[in-house]
């Protein structure tokens, strides 16, 4: 079993994920570990969150689990949280950190402006994602002018006002650039006057890592793509593969490599998804060279290294 591996150079951790993880990791130093409490996981990679829970953080679903929350600080994850939960956390005298990602922070603010101005808002995202319910929870108005859909078909049972200045759109950070075309153009198509972005609101990580995953698509059998299952970026990067006519599995870690996985392959492509730490890139490669792997070479564009400045509490 002798095949070679194709590394895409474009692959892991975003900056938002980075800044997210910094973020913890400076409040636990700033406050203590038994003070720092994150509101759901702070990332979507199991491995991170373990990481950190092994460092003292202390994670919760519910703000109310939180115990004498006035002494307590609470950081919000990058997927973002509605004003609902910002307001519960303030009534409960709880010291905020916001780790939402910037670009997430991008689209609440449209959405507050477009709830403002009356205008019915469409989410094009999965419903129950994390980011997509801190989304839904900027809109200050009544329910049933926002709107959550996905596909084409979804489009064709939605009725907005149809004038000008009365709808806008909004996407997820993460979805499929190619599936979400299709919607935005169904969108577009039924509704003209829809205000939007032209294309869509997916993140630079969204785009350059699903772009990487094509070539490696175009070069390999098979795609190997290192995330957690609950991770929106990275089903999506296996999925384009897959897309993309290769074979592609999602898989959390080393651990979860087969060697049927392997079988007649002579080109195994690697990437990770934006939540994933490098760690777990490394140990796969290993895994694969122990399994017959004979070489490793990088493919596609160098990424640029892009930072976000820290949330208010710890500039
Ligand atoms: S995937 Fe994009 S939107 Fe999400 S945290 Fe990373 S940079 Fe921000």
């Amino acid at each position: 079993m002798a095949f070679k591996i194709l590394l895409a150079n474009t692959r892991g951790f975003c900056a938002g994920v980075e800044r997210a993880i910094g973020v913890v990791q400076r409040a636990l130093e700033k406050f203590g570990a038994e003070r720092v409490y994150v509101l759901h996981e702070v990332v979507h990679n199991k491995h991170v969150v373990a990481d950190l829970v092994a460092k003292g953080v202390h994670l919760v679903e519910e703000l109310s689990e939180i115990p004498e929350p006035s002494s307590k600080v609470v950081i919000f994850s990058a997927h973002g949280v509605g004003l609902e939960t910002i307001a519960q956390a303030q009534a409960l005298g709880l010291t905020i950190i916001d780790a939402t990602c910037p670009l997430v922070k991008r689209i609440h603010h449209k959405v507050v402006r477009a709830a403002n101005a009356q205008m019915d808002v469409v989410i094009i995202g999965h419903d129950g994602h994390r980011e997509v319910l801190g989304t839904v929870g900027q809109y200050e108005g009544p329910k049933d002018k926002i709107h959550v859909i996905l596909t084409p078909e979804d489009v064709a049972n939605l009725t907005l006002p149809t004038g000008e200045h009365q709808a806008m759109f909004a996407t997820q950070t993460t979805l499929s650039i190619d599936e979400t075309a299709k919607t935005v153009a169904a969108l577009k198509t039924k509704f003209p006057l829809i205000e939007g972005p032209k294309s869509d609101d997916t993140c630079y990580a969204t785009q350059n890592r699903q772009a990487a995953v094509k070539l490696l698509a175009q070069h390999c059998e098979l795609v190997l793509i290192a995330g957690s299952q609950n991770s929106s970026n990275s089903r999506r990067l296996s999925e384009v593969a897959a897309q993309y006519g290769t074979t592609s599995y999602l898989i959390n870690d080393a651990s979860a490599l087969t060697d049927d996985m392997l079988k007649h392959v002579t080109t195994v492509g690697v990437s990770a998804g934006a939540s994933v730490p490098e760690y777990i890139v490394q140990d796969i490669l290993t895994a694969l060279q122990a399994r017959g792997a004979t070489s490793i070479e990088p493919i596609g564009d160098i990424q640029r290294h892009i930072t976000f400045a820290w949330p208010e509490g710890l500039d």
